[in-house]
């Protein structure tokens, strides 16, 4: 599924109509501050054009997801944590913890990250 959904907040935030705090955004992408903070940093990475899941991911998508991946480690850059480290985290599905249905990447840093994740 591609293009915009009238009910889901990513979409809003991507075309303005929701309040966000943007970080970076460009044609392709929109990257903001997640509000309920997991770590110090938390930025959300999102395409601008719907698409549900990872699952949903298709051939076409390749260059946004490229892009996306691109976009986090240049916003790392921009916070100031790309030298002590970060991680990207894409949930995929209700068991994974994905309860936003359009496709995010999450960029935490700011604090060590434990692994395995929970
Ligand atoms: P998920 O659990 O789907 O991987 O991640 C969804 C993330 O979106 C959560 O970390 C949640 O805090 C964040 N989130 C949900 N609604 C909003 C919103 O309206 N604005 C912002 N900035 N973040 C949101
Ligand atoms: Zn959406």
């Amino acid at each position: 599924m591609s293009g915009y959904e009238l009910d889901c907040v990513f979409c809003h935030i991507a075309t303005g109509d929701h309040p966000a705090e943007i970080l970076y955004q460009d044609d392709q992408v929109v990257a903001f501050k997640d509000i309920n903070p997991q770590a110090p940093w938390h930025i959300l990475i999102i395409p601008r054009e719907h698409m549900d899941s990872l699952n949903d991911a298709a051939a076409q998508d390749e260059a946004v997801l490229r892009h996306m991946l691109r976009v986090a480690s240049k916003v790392a850059n921009q916070v100031g944590i790309a030298e002590e480290g970060y991680r990207v985290v894409i949930n995929t599905g209700p068991r994974a913890g994905q309860s936003v249905f359009h496709l995010h990447l999450h960029l935490l840093g700011g604090r060590p990250l434990r692994w395995p994740p929970g």
